[in-house]
């Protein structure tokens, strides 16, 4: 199989041209064949550079990689010159006031899709079409239908807003003596209420998905999903999998919901299966990418301690600053934090729980476990009535990783310090 990707550089890459890719890069991948990667930038006022990057950019961050191109439309117009010189000399084409129509002949065109069965196009529906402005320049269908042909694609897999191009595309392939490939056409996205996929449903893009703090390996199984299935149960797919059994024959012709809660669980999964050596790295990727810590700046034993308390809370990469952030800078609990803080013996139970910390020489979670509950137990109070304030005084928020696990992670030396800055306040704001 040859197959290609042809984003239009118009903008981001949408999760509907997102997973067109991936079906294209299954296919080629599953077959040995070609994935090429083609850039159909002739919309000179639409496409532009920075687009084009952004775009290679998304692919290669979801891990799609293509063997043959990215290849410019714009720059192959000769190509599509000789083309359409051919087709006025057959007479299949003829100049009206400088621009070049394709003359339709007349019958109809059966596209025999591989996903939706034939679908007829009556030519008596289609009008001679424009294949060259009357400037010169040559036109989207007439580009599609010979880039293809160039490069020898065999299967077209694109979405169905596509559809109403194909006949063209045939009619074009034909006239210029060739067999056309075949053609897939992928059924339109949805967001969860049933209306097409729009920003109204949240992140929408590649590049908001990585933003987000999604996995790559999540999104692929997750876009995989969108109109295909391994069978009727399986939800976690590895990349492998999906490029052993992925085929056109299980794509249903119905339209796929995307749906971002189920990503983010479905990511969720992925996090916590990442061996820690590997979550650290993801995560320096991450910070750095969003510009929250700089790759170079960050502490990567205290970024390994904060993963491994944070691991099984975390459902996305972005999650991990807001809860576990604290172990790499000090968060300082905000006016409201220290005023609960002195109310209703907070602050005893916080001294006493400095004390029973400050006499461990050993400070692995289950040490802190064990002294930590011994307390709350003698004090005949709940848990959280002394968990909670320990947990404001050194995260500066109520919500955190596990307590034993976050102190851990700060280890002990910093624990005790960040309890006594707060003591200090409340000693401040009781003696005004
Ligand atoms: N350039 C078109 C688009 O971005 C795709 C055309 C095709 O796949 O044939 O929608």
């Amino acid at each position: 199989m040859r197959v290609r990707f042809a984003p239009s550089p118009t903008g981001e890459l949408h999760v509907g041209g997102a997973r067109t890719a991936l079906y294209n890069w299954l296919l080629a991948r599953g077959s040995g064949g070609a994935f090429v990667l083609r850039i159909e930038d002739t919309d000179r006022e639409r496409s532009t550079r920075e687009n084009r990057e952004r775009i290679l950019e998304a692919l290669r961050w979801l891990e799609l990689d293509w063997d043959e191109g990215p290849f410019s439309q714009a720059e192959r117009a000769d190509r599509h010159n000789e083309a359409i010189e051919q087709l006025l000399r057959d007479g299949h084409a003829y100049e009206d006031e400088g621009a070049v129509r394709f003359r339709v002949p007349p019958g109809e065109t059966v596209v025999e899709d591989l996903i939706r069965g034939p679908i007829r196009f009556p030519h008596d529906a289609i009008k001679d079409f424009v294949i060259r402005r009357s400037d010169g320049s040559p036109l989207y269908n007439l580009a599609v239908a010979v880039d293809d042909l160039d490069m020898a694609i065999s299967h077209v897999v694109r979405g169905d807003d596509h559809l109403s191009n194909t006949p063209r595309q045939l009619m074009v392939i034909r006239a210029l003596g060739y067999e056309p490939p075949a053609y897939a056409h992928l059924p339109l996205l949805h967001g969860p209420d049933g209306k097409k996929l729009s920003k109204r449903h949240g992140a929408t893009s590649v590049e908001e998905l990585r933003a987000r703090g999604y996995l790559p390996e999540a999104v692929r199984n997750y876009l995989a999903l969108l109109g295909w299935g391994l069978d009727d149960r399986t939800t976690f797919i590895d990349t492998e999998t999906l490029i052993e059994h992925f085929s056109l024959a299980r794509v249903s012709r119905s339209p796929a919901v995307f749906d971002e809660k189920k990503l983010r669980w479905m990511n969720g999964h992925y996090l916590r299966k990442l061996p820690l050596d590997e979550l650290v790295e993801r995560l320096v990727d991450y910070l750095d990418h969003e510009a929250i810590v700089a790759r170079d700046k960050v502490d990567r034993e205290k970024l390994r301690r904060a993963a491994e308390a944070a691991q099984e809370k975390l459902q996305t990469l972005a999650d991990f600053w807001p809860l576990a952030g604290f172990v790499l800078e000090r968060r300082e609990p905000a006016p409201e934090l220290v005023a609960w803080l002195a109310e209703s013996g907070a602050r005893e139970r916080l001294e006493r729980a400095r004390e029973r910390l400050a006499a461990l020489d050993d400070f692995s979670v289950e040490a802190i476990q064990r002294a930590l509950r011994a307390l709350v137990e003698e004090l005949g109070v709940k848990g959280a009535a002394v968990f909670q304030p320990l947990r404001v005084a050194v995260t500066g928020s109520k919500v955190s990783p596990g307590i034993f696990e976050s102190l851990a992670a700060l280890g002990r030396d910093e624990t005790l310090a960040r309890i006594d800055a707060v003591l200090g306040r409340l000693a401040a704001a009781s003696v005004r």
